[in-house]
C-alpha cells in the first residue's frame, strides 16, 4: 500500500479497506500473476480488473464516509464493489454479461461480504432508477458523455466519477450536485473497456 500513498493516496479509509480485501480472491486462477503490479488484469469475458492505484484514486474521489448509497456500474469481478460495500452504507452494483455478474456475488459472499449489496444484471449505462437516488455514483467503464440519467439519479450533494472520452482514451470526470446544478472537473487521464449500453457506445455513436 506505500505505492498507493506515494502515488497520491490520502484517504485513510480507503487504504485501510484495500488492506484488508484479498485481491486475488477476485481474479480468476488463470490470471493470478502479478496481481497488484501497476496495471489493469483480464478477468475473462475481453474484461479487465482495474489497476489498484486507479482503483483506490476513484474511490477516494467519491469522499465516501459510511453513510452513503451507492451505485457502480460495471460490476466486474467484484473486487471494487466489496471496496464499496466495506466504505458505504448501501450499494446497488449493475453488470451487463451476466457470468460476471454471477461470479462477482459468489465472489463477495464466499468472503462473507456484501450483506449490504444488491447485484443487479443488465443495462447500467442509464443507471438503475429503481434504487435511486444515490449518495454517490462510480462508473467503471468509458462513456462517449456523461449518460444523463445518471446525472439525474444522483441526489444533492451526491458525487459521480465516470471517464468520458474516446473507445481507447478518456478522462476522469467527477461531477458534484450542489441543490440543482452541475460542476464538473477532470481528476485524471484513463484507460477502461468501453461502456456499452443504451447510455453507452451502443448509442448513437
Ligand atoms: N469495477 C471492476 C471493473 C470492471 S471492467 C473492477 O474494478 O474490477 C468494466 C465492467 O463494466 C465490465 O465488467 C463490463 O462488462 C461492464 N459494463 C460495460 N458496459 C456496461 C453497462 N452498460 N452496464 C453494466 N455493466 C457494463
Amino acid at each position: 500500500m506505500a505505492v498507493l500513498r506515494r502515488r497520491g493516496i490520502r484517504d485513510a479509509r480507503v487504504i485501510a479497506a484495500m488492506e484488508v480485501i484479498p485481491r486475488e480472491q477476485f481474479i480468476p486462477e488463470a490470471f493470478r500473476t502479478d496481481i497488484y503490479g501497476d496495471h489493469p488484469i483480464p478477468i475473462g469475458f475481453g474484461q479487465t480488473i482495474s489497476q489498484p492505484w486507479m482503483t483506490a484514486f476513484m474511490t477516494q474521489v467519491l469522499e465516501l464516509r459510511g453513510s452513503e448509497h451507492v451505485l457502480e456500474v460495471g460490476t466486474g469481478c467484484g473486487y471494487h464493489t466489496a471496496l464499496l460495500a466495506q466504505l458505504a452504507k448501501s450499494v446497488v452494483t449493475v453488470e451487463l454479461i451476466t457470468e460476471l455478474a454471477e461470479v462477482a456475488e459468489q465472489n463477495l459472499r464466499r468472503l462473507g461480504m456484501g450483506q449490504n449489496v444488491i447485484f443487479v444484471c443488465g443495462d447500467g449505462s442509464g443507471g438503475v432508477p429503481q434504487y435511486a437516488p444515490y449518495d454517490a455514483i462510480l462508473v467503471a467503464a468509458g462513456a462517449p458523455e456523461t449518460p444523463q440519467p445518471l446525472l439525474d439519479q444522483l441526489g444533492p450533494g451526491g458525487r459521480l466519477v465516470i471517464p468520458v472520452g474516446s473507445m481507447e482514451d478518456q478522462e476522469l470526470r467527477l461531477i458534484t450536485r450542489g441543490e440543482s446544478t452541475f460542476h464538473s472537473e477532470t481528476v485524471s487521464l484513463c484507460r477502461f473497456v468501453p461502456l456499452r449500453g443504451s447510455e453507452g457506445w451502443d448509442s448513437k455513436h
